[in-house]
């Protein structure tokens, strides 16, 4: 009998992440992939000589989904410098992130690192949680509703939004509660108070770090995907956008092309409207080799004369990178919303304040602009749907969410 075919839209991670396996597992695959490059939101960039992620940069250490795969292509998983982030408070200067926190809630409202960024009188009203009964905010929906509802809006704004808005791109008000941070709701109706709900999930994690990078940079992670799928027999055609997809064909230019089996890892409804520009500053600076604002800052709305959202401190954060450029040579990437007017001086600017440096010349600069998160895809019966529109963003999620797709594609195939 011939194997079973299956066609993959979508040569992102996720689109990548299931065609191998399915290949694994005995399917002639291919992957139609609409740009002329393989990666998606993971790719890289050459800035002033040296190989950089131009998009994702780390992973969520979370059940070890990245790390496992990472382990089954033989790359090196690393942590980036144990150090705590900082955040440039809408008022004042930058200050280094809570110790004791969860997507930036604290686990201690009244703690001295609590009270620098959100004041004395917002603290006393976040402890109010400790007090409140348990029903208020443990049915919200949303991660903002409950933080707000329990410890208030300085903790949201202040603390929550600035992290969950780096990671997620979206104001915590409009994330799931039980997607962003599962466990969460459960904990507080368990422990009687956010701050113990924080606690406990965070003595429970596994020791290290929360996310974790690759040697090379996460495009080491694609560079392997495709060459292991190309090994076990993957086509993989890029140029290739699809426009329309049915149960057994996709419609790439004016053909369909007929499988099995339909997997749809892009939305074909995307805007393709940027939403995140990065911006890349290579400079030589002794001055910041004591990563002086630890692996980076995050940036509060309305922060004053700052108009970057984040900044990461690339050289600081991964020792793999330190080590493969010049002595004192430091990356810096900085995260807008919208791309600035004039990115260089802006993002020099931005840099000088946040780090409280002068930047000398500028050796290397470079601007990418990447769109928002899809809406859900939508797809007619029987098309199998992954990806960050699906999934939700990050590595963690997508490859999870494409792995346990390809095992009920492959178990439905052997029954
Ligand atoms: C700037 C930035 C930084 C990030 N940093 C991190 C991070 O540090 N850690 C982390 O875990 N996550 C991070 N993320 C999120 C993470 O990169 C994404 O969630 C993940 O890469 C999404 O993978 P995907 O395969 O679902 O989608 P994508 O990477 O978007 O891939 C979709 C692919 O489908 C292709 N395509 C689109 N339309 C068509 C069509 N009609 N026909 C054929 N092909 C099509 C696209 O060209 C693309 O290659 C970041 C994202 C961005 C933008």
């Amino acid at each position: 009998m011939p194997n079973a075919t299956a066609i993959v839209v979508g040569g992102g991670v996720a689109g990548l992440v299931i065609a191998r396996d399915l290949a694994a597992g005995g399917m002639s695959v291919t992957v139609l992939e609409a740009s002329d490059h393989l990666g998606g939101k993971v790719a890289r960039h050459r800035v002033a000589g040296v190989d950089l992620d131009a998009g994702a940069e780390s992973f969520a250490t979370r059940q070890g989904t990245v790390a496992a795969l990472a382990a089954e292509l033989g790359l090196e998983v690393v942590a980036p410098r144990a150090c705590p982030a900082w955040l440039k408070p809408a008022e004042g200067e930058p200050l280094p992130l809570p110790a004791t926190s969860l997507l930036g809630i604290p686990g201690d409202p009244i703690a001295p690192d609590v009270i620098a960024v959100i004041g004395l009188p917002a603290a006393e009203r976040a402890h109010l949680d400790a007090a409140l009964p348990i029903e208020v905010g443990s049915d919200e929906r949303t991660l903002g509703g409950l933080v707000r509802a329990r410890m208030g809006d300085a903790v949201l704004e202040r603390l929550v939004a600035p992290i969950v808005t780096g990671i997620h791109s979206r104001h915590p008000d409009e994330l799931e509660l039980d997607v962003v941070a599962p466990g969460l709701r459960a904990a507080l109706r368990r422990e009687g108070s956010l701050a113990a709900a924080v606690r406990t999930l965070r003595a429970a994690a596994p020791a290290g770090s929360a996310v974790a990078g690759i040697r090379g940079g996460i495009y080491e992670l694609v560079a392997a995907l495709v060459a292991d799928a190309e090994r076990l027999g993957v086509v993989i055609r890029v140029n290739e956008p699809v426009s329309g997809v049915e149960a057994h064909a996709v419609l790439a230019g004016d053909s369909w092309l007929e499988a099995d089996h339909v997997v749809l890892a892009t939305p074909l409804d995307a805007s393709g409207e940027t939403t995140i520009t990065l911006v890349t500053l290579v400079v030589d600076l002794p001055a910041l080799d004591s990563a002086p604002r630890g692996t980076g800052l995050l940036v509060a709305a309305g922060a004053e004369g700052v108009s970057a959202k984040a900044l990461t401190h690339s050289t600081a954060k991964w020792a793999w990178l330190a080590s493969a450029v010049p002595a004192h040579r430091q990356v810096i990437r900085l995260s807008y919303a919208t791309t600035p007017p004039d990115a260089r001086a802006t993002a020099v600017s931005d840099a000088e304040a946040l780090l409280g440096v002068t930047l000398p010349e500028v050796l290397g600069f470079d601007v990418v602009g990447w769109p928002a998160v899809p809406p859900k895809a939508s797809a007619p019966a029987g098309v199998t749907v992954i990806g960050e529109s699906v999934s939700g963003t990050g590595l963690a999620a997508v490859i999870s969410g494409a792995r346990k797709e390809a095992e009920r594609l492959l178990g439905g195939v052997a029954s």
